[in-house]
């Protein structure tokens, strides 16, 4: 009989492969953490290191692996611009042949497998808010295609070794996520903005701050992801996650110098090639089919994410 009691999650050491990993141990699976610890680290999986019921194997997806698993959840691959463009080549031969790996194995041994795609397969999107139907707006040979070419190809195996094998398959299409444990020079904003505002130093704002985010707190994001692993409906698609809620980059400088209460003031410098102007997500289709919607408030959210990295700063300092 098959069960989904022993879980793969590849890239399991990152930031939302750990909280994943906790959530997955306190639903009582026995979670098995593959990770080349590229951009994720021991610490985040610390507190799981002496659980019985969890182990991290250091591996990389680039290379074969044989286990028996029930189920798979593909995150390996570095998420922020800064990290995937300082190797662009292995970028892609992580989300290409990784991901060819990964789906061996769930043929092999009959696992339902996760694939975590990304926003960015939308590219600089022209139709707002993006749905799952939007086919995208990527630039195939620009700064960011290591990546949105390579989740896209990703995309392509998932559905082919659905058609031609009847693997198992779910996409969720992640949206900007952030929480406790997003690696601190990363680049990403938030991350940037929170330690700029603890340090009082200037916020660097790209572009005039009117490009707009939407930003999905890291818990939400995994309710959303162990749903629709769980979800028994069979593939129909790609799934939208993340939060609707939709901001500027300008008001998010204001919003964390005023949550930190903060001295710093913004700065401007150009924009990087290829950055979208607007995302945020439709999430009817989660709504509908996984009852799924995300419920901590930006601001909220922010607050526990200043408290973490309030606490590393400080710790570091
Ligand atoms: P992260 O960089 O913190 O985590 C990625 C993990 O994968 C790290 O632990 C890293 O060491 C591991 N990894 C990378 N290459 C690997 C390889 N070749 N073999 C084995 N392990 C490897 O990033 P994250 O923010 O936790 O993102 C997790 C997943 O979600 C990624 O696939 C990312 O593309 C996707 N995603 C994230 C966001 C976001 O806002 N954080 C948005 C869209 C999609
Ligand atoms: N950004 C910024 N200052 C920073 C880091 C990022 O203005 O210190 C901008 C970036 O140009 C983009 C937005 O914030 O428009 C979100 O960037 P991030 O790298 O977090 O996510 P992504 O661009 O991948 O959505």
């Amino acid at each position: 009989m098959r069960t989904e009691n022993r879980v793969l999650v590849a890239g399991g050491a990152g930031f939302i492969g750990s909280h994943l990993c906790e959530a997955l141990i306190a639903a009582g699976r026995e979670v098995l953490c593959v990770d080349n610890l590229h951009t994720g680290a021991k610490r985040n999986i610390e507190p799981l290191l002496g659980h019985r019921a969890f182990e991290l194997y250091r591996h990389d997806v680039v290379h074969p692996l044989y286990l028996e698993v029930d189920r798979v959840y593909n995150l390996a691959c570095p998420a922020s611009p800064v990290h995937y463009q300082s190797n662009p080549v292995k970028t892609i031969k992580t989300n290409v042949i990784g991901t060819i790996n990964l789906l061996g194995l769930a043929r092999r041994v009959k696992a339902r497998i996760l694939q975590a795609s990304t926003s960015e397969v939308y590219g600089d999107p022209e139709s707002h808010p993006q749905r799952e139907s939007y086919w995208g707006r990527v630039n195939p040979i620009g700064r960011r295609a290591c990546y949105d070419e390579g989740k896209r190809c990703a995309e392509a195996l998932f559905v082919e070794y659905h058609r031609q094998n009847a693997v198992d398959i779910r996409i969720a299409r992640i949206f900007n996520t952030y929480g406790p444990r997003m690696h601190p020079n990363d680049g990403r904003v938030v991350s940037n903005f929170i330690v700029g505002a603890l340090r009082g130093g200037p916020l660097t704002i790209y572009g005039d701050g009117t490009q707009s985010r939407s930003f999905c707190y890291v818990d939400d994001m995994v309710r959303g992801l162990t749903a629709l692993m769980d979800c028994d409906e069979g593939f129909s698609g790609p799934v939208n996650l993340g939060n609707p809620e939709e901001i500027s980059i300008g008001q998010l400088a204001a919003l964390i110098i005023d949550l930190v209460g903060s001295r710093s003031s913004v700065e401007y410098r150009p924009l990087p090639e290829d950055d979208p102007a607007r995302r945020r997500p439709d999430i009817s289709l989660a709504e509908r089919t996984l009852g799924w919607s995300p419920s901590m408030t930006l601001e909220e959210g922010l607050k526990k994410t200043i408290d973490y990295f309030d606490n590393l700063v400080l710790n570091n300092s």
